[in-house]
């Protein structure tokens, strides 16, 4: 067990002294080429382009104008003040036919914002935030970051200086927008002060940074992982480990602690359940019939076959992999139930058989299996 936990890593904590200003450190983080046909950054000024499928930037409905405007197919504000004026909202051809002004034609403010009156710490802290959230594709709309910054206080020195109150005093879509800049933010900060944000026993995914999910190639910004139960402290920082080293996705994940967790309360009843080191196949058999039995905490009905099988799997996959990672040396019991559950060996131990034909009804489906394993 000791050597279970010596395996865990610590948490880097770094004296405050030590840490390079977090402006500057922030800074050495941007991506000096983003964006190279819409930032400028000795302006400070981002001007969208409509061939970016990343910025809310399009061309006004009418075929004439070059007004940029936010939403695809929409008429910029000159060109709908002459729809209605000519009352031509249900004409089909003002888009084709309409001759906008040489004055209007020209304005393009729309598609930009200016992060040059800001501090720049803010200013870095903004753009940090949007190139993040361009690894995650999330649409940049101009006009979200130009009413952002207006709303910001005048003189502010940092995002994280802001207080409690303004998010609240922020329109629906631009509180969004602020949670979606400050997410990552909050993530950098983490990695900056060098705190370890999967010490605790519930993880915040915004700052762990796993993927979300399978074919969610992004990272999760959202929700939180919980180990709190699994109540014996072994099993707990075994998963936790297995979190940190396989980095599976925040969906894979939670599914392991589901079963991890089916696991854990079976071997409450155990009189070694917290001594890894002592478990035997008693013990797997019990945890076996947990799994064959087991039922939404929340609804308390039993899980459907399927949800079943694939819980087993899980906790078929952790086993494995943690085993492998040589997580499990303490709990080298728990660790060969993962072999259990592979393809058919011969089983000379009876034992074995029989702890098989309990796994069969998990498996198989089985809800009401013969023979409860625990009488062994
Ligand atoms: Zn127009």
């Amino acid at each position: 067990m000791s050597a279970v936990l010596a395996a865990m890593p610590q948490p880097r904590h770094t004296e405050p002294r030590d840490l390079p200003h977090w402006s500057e450190w922030l800074a050495g983080q941007l991506d000096p080429y983003w964006r190279a046909d819409e930032w400028n950054s000795e302006t400070n000024v981002f001007a969208g382009s409509v061939d970016n499928p990343l910025t809310a930037a399009y061309y006004c409905r009418v075929v004439r104008c070059t007004a940029m405007v936010e939403a695809f197919n929409s008429f910029c504000s000159a060109c709908e003040y002459h729809r209605r004026k000519e009352k031509a909202e249900g004409r089909a051809d003002f888009a084709e036919t309409h001759q906008p002004g040489v004055r209007h034609a020209r304005q393009i403010g729309k598609s930009q914002f200016t992060l040059a009156p800001l501090s720049a710490t803010v200013r870095t802290e903004i753009l940090y935030a949007l190139q993040q959230r361009d690894q995650l594709k999330v649409i940049l709309v101009p006009a979200r970051i130009r009413c952002l910054t207006a709303n910001l206080p005048a003189g502010l020195g940092s995002l994280f200086d802001l207080s409690p109150g303004f998010l609240a005093s922020l329109e629906k879509l631009q509180s969004a927008t602020f949670r979606g800049l400050m997410d990552q933010l909050v993530r950098a900060r983490t990695e900056h002060e060098g705190s370890d944000p999967t010490a605790g026993d519930i993880w915040d995914c915004r700052l762990v940074g796993l993927l979300a999910g399978k074919g969610r190639e992004y990272r999760a910004t959202a929700g939180t992982i919980d180990f709190t139960g699994l109540r014996q402290a072994w099993l707990r920082e075994v998963t936790k480990e297995y979190g940190r080293q396989v980095r599976p996705t925040v969906i894979e994940l939670r599914f392991t602690v589901q079963a991890a967790s089916i696991a854990s309360a079976a071997l409450v009843s155990r009189p070694y359940g917290d001594t890894p080191g002592k478990l035997q196949l008693a013990d797997m058999s019990t945890v076996v019939d947990a799994f064959r039995t087991a039922a939404n905490p929340k609804t308390r009905k039993p899980y459907g076959d399927k949800h079943r099988r694939a819980l087993l799997g899980h906790w078929r996959r952790f086993l494995e992999r943690a085993r492998l990672l040589g997580l499990m040396e303490a709990a080298a019991t728990v660790a060969s139930f993962a072999g259990l559950l592979g393809p058919p060996q011969r089983a000379r131990d009876t034992r074995l058989t029989r702890l098989r034909l309990g796994l069969a009804a998990v498996v198989g489906g089985r809800s009401h299996a013969p023979a409860r394993a625990t009488s062994w």
